[in-house]
């Protein structure tokens, strides 16, 4: 555990700091100070109706931003809490118009990670979106927060995130809890623990969707991205290929991941910002749409809006 003194002070002395969670960095502030939170809109240069994600480090911490909470938030927190789950509630009034872009429900969840449970237990409840420039792939180490924000930037090192993908946000506001992000806690899951059905509306409208982050091309190289077309043999040399099948040969440009989904979301950002470093003209991904696994939706959406879909358009 890096010590985490002065990191806890600028948080209390109204700064931001970088610090790693299960999915990718994060740019925390103080989820009660309006000034510290128009910092990371700054910083990030984030467009201001895009409502940032309050990070708890117990779940006693969600009665202070939202009184009306669910059965369901009850069963999920149970089961998914700390993790990848971002719940959208009913917010208090006293909740900052900062943190909710002005939304009267505010989204919350307790990250799985040792340093930032440790924390957000000492500096109180923080909000805190991915630590890049808007439009950047989300930090999923902590040199990608100096690539982005400079060498001397306040981030907490927490070596490289586990999941390396932004957490599914579930809205549990309306008739049906709806899925407006995927993320590695799959629709499966939470229909699982809840016993029945969740609506996802990720790809509808994505100029008004109900999730105002999600009508931003995030997670985005300069590079071209598409997907490996059907018979395409990977020999470009300008190309970068993050490939499912293990069967070419061995090459720097050539990412084999043998069918494991989860490694490729892990680097999947890493990737995409490697592509950038060393020039290639294009990230040329294998489909995966078709594999029977918890990360496609998630994948699917990261890789599309890479790609620039800007609707649900099948894959091509
Ligand atoms: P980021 O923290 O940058 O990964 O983005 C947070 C995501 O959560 C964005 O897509 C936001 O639009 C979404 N979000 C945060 N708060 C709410 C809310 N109250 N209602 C709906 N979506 C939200
Ligand atoms: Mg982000």
């Amino acid at each position: 555990m890096p010590d985490l003194t002065k990191y806890i002070d600028l948080i209390k002395n109204g700064d931001v700091v970088a610090f790693p969670t299960e999915t990718v960095y994060g740019l925390g502030a103080d989820a009660w100070n309006p000034a510290a939170i128009q910092k990371i809109f700054t910083i990030k240069n984030r467009p201001s109706d895009n409502p940032l994600i309050v990070h708890v480090s117990s779940k006693d911490q969600v009665r202070d931003f939202s009184e009306k909470i669910p059965d369901s938030a009850d069963l999920l927190i149970t089961e998914f809490w700390p993790g990848p789950l971002s719940l959208v509630l009913q917010k208090k009034s006293k909740v900052l118009d900062a943190v909710t872009a002005g939304l009267d429900t505010v989204a919350i969840r307790m990250p799985d990670h040792e340093i930032a449970l440790e924390f957000i237990s000492k500096t109180g409840p923080l909000v805190a979106p991915s630590a890049n420039r808007s439009g950047r792939p989300s930090p999923t180490r902590a040199e990608h927060v100096k690539a982005d924000f400079g060498d001397h930037f306040p981030v907490i090192d927490g070596k490289a995130t586990k999941v390396g993908l932004e957490s599914t946000v579930l809205d549990l506001t309306g008739d049906q809890p709806e899925i407006l992000r995927p993320g590695s806690i799959s629709r499966k899951e939470i229909e699982d623990v809840l016993g029945f059905s969740v609506h996802e509306s990720f790809f509808e409208h994505m100029d008004r969707p109900k999730s105002p982050g999600q009508k931003y091309s995030h997670y985005k190289p300069e590079a071209e991205v598409r997907w490996l077309k059907a018979k395409e043999v990977p020999d470009n040399q300008e190309y970068l290929y993050l490939l499912l099948d293990s069967s070419y040969p061995v090459s720097p440009n050539i990412i084999a991941y043998d069918n494991d989904l989860d490694q490729m979301a892990r680097e999947l950002y890493d990737r995409f910002r490697q592509a950038d470093i060393e020039g290639y003209h294009s990230v040329i991904i294998e489909d995966f749409s078709e594999m029977n696994h918890p990360l496609v939706s998630a994948l699917l959406n990261r890789v599309r809006k890479a790609i620039g879909y800007s609707s649900n358009t099948p894959n091509v």
